[in-house]
């Protein structure tokens, strides 16, 4: 049977980067889940689709085939084919991701092939709906959280290093928007698994958070 680790937490809590460390040291595959919402939500922008068009993102979301590869151990995104792991990171594809994602049919469609993925492979998958939803039978489970604050700072930061000037109050209200959004949709909302260990990473170094995780497996 395939392992299975799923760690779930608000946006930039760092669930990618421990999640990434985690599949090398343990040899997993990773598994960006919001990676998927992602390229869904630009397929939806490149539609001209208004988050509040539902029956415009149930047609289009049936049209966007995504698929997941991996090349030198990286995560790839396919959407109808191309790669569009350049084009999903920015803040008006994650708000998109964020609001067209309670979608019923969007999730559908995400959450079986995440289903197929877990499946067949030992994996470490990151999300909103991981261990609530997803995989609820996952060995280890994680619910990675840290301060707005901080969130906002790392984000920051991560823009800066590629050169890109941002504001930090603008980065905090956006993060605590996509939060209320995630934690308060119907269908499957942001939360805590009953079964899940909550570790706050808002004054953990990122070896910290995985040393944390791992000793989680071998337990
Ligand atoms: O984690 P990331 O910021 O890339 O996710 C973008 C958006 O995709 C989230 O704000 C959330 O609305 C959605 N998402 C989700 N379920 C997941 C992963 C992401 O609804 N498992």
């Amino acid at each position: 049977m395939s392992v299975n680790i799923a760690i779930d937490g608000p946006a930039g809590a760092g669930k990618s980067t421990i999640a990434k460390k985690i599949a090398k040291k343990l040899g997993y595959i990773y598994v960006d889940t919001g990676a998927m919402y992602r390229a869904m939500a630009l397929y939806l922008l490149r539609e001209h689709i208004a988050p509040s068009d539902t029956d415009g993102i149930n047609e289009k979301c049936a049209e966007a085939d995504i698929s997941i590869g991996y090349e030198n151990g990286e995560q790839i995104v396919y959407l109808n084919g191309e790669n569009v792991n350049g084009l999903i990171r920015t803040e008006e594809v994650g708000n998109m991701a964020s609001v067209s994602s309670p979608n019923p049919n969007v999730r559908k469609k995400m959450v079986e092939l995440q289903h197929k993925l877990a499946a067949s492979k030992d994996v470490v998958m990151d999300g909103r709906d991981i261990g609530t939803c997803v995989l609820p039978h996952a060995q280890v489970k994680v619910y990675l959280t840290a301060d707005s604050r901080v969130r906002a700072e790392r984000r920051y930061k991560e823009l800066a290093d590629k050169g890109i000037a941002s504001d930090l109050d603008t980065i905090e209200k956006d993060i605590i928007e996509r939060d209320h959004q995630d934690m308060t949709r119907e269908l499957s909302p942001l939360r805590q698994a009953e079964d899940a260990t909550l570790i706050d990473s808002s004054y953990m170094t990122i070896d910290e958070v995985v040393e944390a995780v791992i000793a989680l497996v071998s337990d």
